[in-house]
């Protein structure tokens, strides 16, 4: 039985033992679709996260999505085009019963102007990184990522702890929501500044969000007092950025810690500029794209010197993944790069060895499935400091959204053998039904992304995409269930390429098997990539586990 959803109650949460397709490879996926929807920011309009990252093309898309994955059988695959399925071809058993390809655009093409022009017209649509691929699991999809990058901050700058430490950031939208729960959990007083009262409304109702201040003097003084006591705390402001960061520096006010999480990749869909409601840019969208292209970047000028200025001023400033740095440049801030960007900055040891953000999904709809496997976890991996903390913290803090889901970073081996382990759970009936595995599409073997994933690569190979087109065709051939490429749309046209995969464990010994190929398959080809751009550690994880490298 579905579950009632209080925040989309149009969109119940899908569970329950009832199949309503031939079998549960292909009700999972059309519960994962189910799922990015009841957890999205606006489903209505099929829009899950990112201003503009859609589950599927349009409402006939969607049912014609539903229909096929309800009536197909085992032994055939789905195409779909950019949200909207354009085929059901016979295949075998073994084949993905999905795959994808969404919003691939040529080269010389792949711009934001020509984006909104397609999307107009009704021929393509952008899939975000998880949302068209029917990944999303809510906020706690990037929460891990966030804290990850808080404490290796923590252990660079701060001797190891956050306590007592100012963090200032903006965006509370689908994927910056997790930051205020992120800096708690690290230990932080963090002050989270959003332009859209409902967003800040919405994950205080979520409890990702402690408190909303009412006004700038209010909110610091909060953060003062956290910070004196050492007190662990996240604070939301409605305000935009662009006025509040420069404001903030203006007092002499230096946080530890500065990055941002607005929608700044998207100067039309995204980003809300200075001096504008969220009502007059809504009416911009349509007729005066150029004016809030031109307002966007100007504000986000603004924004990123600010950025700039604590940055001199001594605080740990970062680029959280939004393009911020890049349209700041393009606006005229020649040094807007000398902000880095965290993948480079904290992660990249661990992405070398193909640790990064794997993630299983309960399509029971039950949470006593999640905290099984959380024990399962803790069982299988004791020396795993990051993970093991990690699973502790996240059980205690992280509220479940939709389909109870968990996400922990995991390297080569051990996402094969937790998923086998689990699967085998599901065989002995000890949970309540088949889970789903997927990771995020910012992992070692799956995106090119020159300003976020693959910058100032050891070997200059940041902007090559041979490796997600690797990784979709390898990932076929290794019996995945779902299998996607997407690339960047909106204002990330042309900037990225990414690949996604999603396997349902649903006890039986053919998903074993496809679990074991894909899963292996996916971080040996990541250890791979970063072997082959000169990575050390890569090279001793290809030696300690075995991975089929050719040194040339
Ligand atoms: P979203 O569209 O759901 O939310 C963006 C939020 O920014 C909205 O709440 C909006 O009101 C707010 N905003 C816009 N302009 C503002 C301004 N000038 N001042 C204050 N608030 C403003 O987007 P999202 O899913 O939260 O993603 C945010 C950004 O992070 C995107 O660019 C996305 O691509 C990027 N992202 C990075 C990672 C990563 O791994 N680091 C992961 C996911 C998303």
């Amino acid at each position: 039985m579905p579950k009632p959803n209080p925040r989309h109650p149009n969109y119940p949460i899908p569970g329950g033992p009832e199949l309503r397709a031939k079998g549960w490879r292909q009700e999972g996926l059309l519960r994962l679709l189910e799922n990015v929807l009841s957890v999205g920011e606006d489903p209505d309009n099929l829009v899950v996260y990112a201003a503009l990252g859609k589950a599927a093309r349009n409402w006939a898309s969607h049912r014609a999505i539903v229909k096929a994955l309800t009536g197909m059988d085992e032994d055939q695959t789905l195409l779909i085009q950019s949200g909207k399925p354009v085929g059901l071809l016979k295949t075998h058993a073994k084949a993905p019963l999905v795959i994808m390809a969404n919003c691939n655009i040529v080269g010389q093409w792949a711009k934001a102007e020509v984006f909104y022009e397609l999307q107009r017209k009704g021929l393509i649509c952008w899939g975000g990184l998880t949302a068209g691929a029917w990944q999303y699991i809510g906020s706690q999809g990037v929460i891990q990522g966030t804290y990850e990058i808080f404490m290796r901050i923590a252990e660079k700058r701060f001797g190891g702890s956050l306590a007592g430490r100012f963090i200032l950031t903006a965006g509370l939208g689908g994927m910056g929501g997790a930051q205020p729960l992120a800096g708690r959990m690290a230990g932080a007083a963090i002050l989270c500044v959003d332009i859209d009262p409902e967003r800040a409304a919405k994950r205080r109702a979520a409890g990702y969000l402690e408190q909303v201040a009412p006004d700038l003097d209010t909110a610091l003084a909060m953060i003062d007092e956290a910070v004196k006591d050492k007190r662990a705390t996240s604070i939301g402001l409605v305000g935009n950025a662009a006025e509040v960061y420069p404001e903030i520096a203006r007092r002499g006010i230096v946080p530890d810690i500065v990055t941002d999480q607005t929608s700044a990749h998207d100067l039309v869909y995204g980003y809300v500029p200075k001096g504008m409601s969220l009502d007059q840019v809504k009416g911009l969208r349509d007729d005066g794209q150029g004016q809030l292209m031109a307002a966007s970047r100007a504000s986000i000028v603004e924004h990123v010197s600010a950025m700039l200025e604590f940055q001199k001023r001594g605080a740990e400033v970062f680029d959280n993944g939004n393009l911020i740095r890049t349209q700041a440049r393009e606006g005229g801030i020649a040094n807007a790069f000398d902000i880095p960007i965290f993948t480079e900055a904290y992660l990249r040891p661990l992405f070398a060895r193909a640790i990064g953000p794997f993630r299983w999904m309960a399509l029971s709809g039950e949470e006593s499935d999640i905290a099984r496997i959380d024990d399962l976890v803790l069982e299988m991996f004791p020396d795993n400091r990051i993970v093991t903390n990690w699973i502790r913290l996240a059980r205690e803090n992280i509220p479940f959204e939709g389909l109870p889901a968990r996400i922990a970073w995991l390297g080569h081996g051990e996402r094969t053998a937790l998923a086998l382990a689990v699967n085998k759970l599901v065989a002995a009936g000890e949970l309540k039904g088949p889970i789903a595995f997927s990771r995020d599409h910012l992992d070692a073997g799956a995106m090119a992304h020159p300003n976020i994933m693959t910058e100032r690569m050891k070997d200059g190979s940041d902007a090559i995409a041979d490796w997600p087109l690797l990784d979709a065709m390898l990932l076929s051939s290794s019996m995945a269930d779902l299998v996607v490429v997407h690339s960047g749309g909106g204002g990330y046209a042309g900037y990225m390429t990414s690949c996604g995969v999603t396997l349902i464990a649903d006890g039986t010994p053919a998903a074993a098997e496809r679990l074991e190929h894909a899963l292996t398959n996916d971080t040996a080809l990541g250890v791979i990539r970063y072997a082959d751009a000169g990575y050390e550690e890569s090279f001793e994880e290809i030696e300690a586990k075995g991975i089929g490298y050719v040194p040339v």
